[in-house]
């Protein structure tokens, strides 16, 4: 998605509100497509004296399985976007500016630049999630299996040397 900024940069203030959805569902992350649901972006563009800068809000849903225990899970994923806008980079690369040579701001590119960082590494149904048990599949969130149980149970560890 395209913004032509060329009327904002050849005045001395101005804004252009921007308020874009961005349809990410085809976007392969790690093997999945975790953003089913639409990506907005609501925030503007504007030239404060003659300073034109890029401000607003992504935010987008994760919607993938959990990492311990495979249900289906949605985390929301907000990042805050703020850039100055320039048509070249004077001296240092930084940052905190984005350069748009052409006065055209591609938002698809804002975007996405913004929100890779910004996905969740781990990803998880509840911060206490238990897991599968790796011994029978169970869902431990479910019910108890028991099989860690006996893991641990002294008895059980001298019954198992008993008939090696
Ligand atoms: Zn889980
Ligand atoms: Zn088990």
């Amino acid at each position: 998605m395209k913004v032509d900024l060329r009327p904002l940069f050849t005045a001395d203030t101005g804004a252009i509100p921007l308020d874009l959805t961005f349809d990410l569902s085809g976007l392969d992350v790690s093997g999945g497509y975790p953003l089913c649901e639409p990506v907005r972006f609501t925030g503007g563009v504007y030239n404060r004296a003659g300073v034109v800068t890029l401000e607003g809000e992504i935010s987008a849903v994760y919607s993938a399985p959990c990492d311990r225990c495979g249900k289906e899970t949605n985390a929301p994923v907000c990042c805050h976007v703020t850039y100055v806008l320039t048509e070249a980079m004077a001296g240092e690369e930084r940052d905190d500016y984005w350069v748009v040579p052409d006065r055209v701001l591609d938002m698809d590119e804002v975007v996405l630049t913004e929100l890779f960082p910004a996905l969740p590494s781990k990803h998880l149904c509840s911060p206490d999630c238990k897991g599968l048990c790796p011994v029978c599949g169970a869902d431990r969130n479910v019910a108890d299996c028991g099989c860690s149980d006996r893991k641990d149970n002294p008895f059980a560890d001298a019954l198992a040397n008993f008939f090696d």
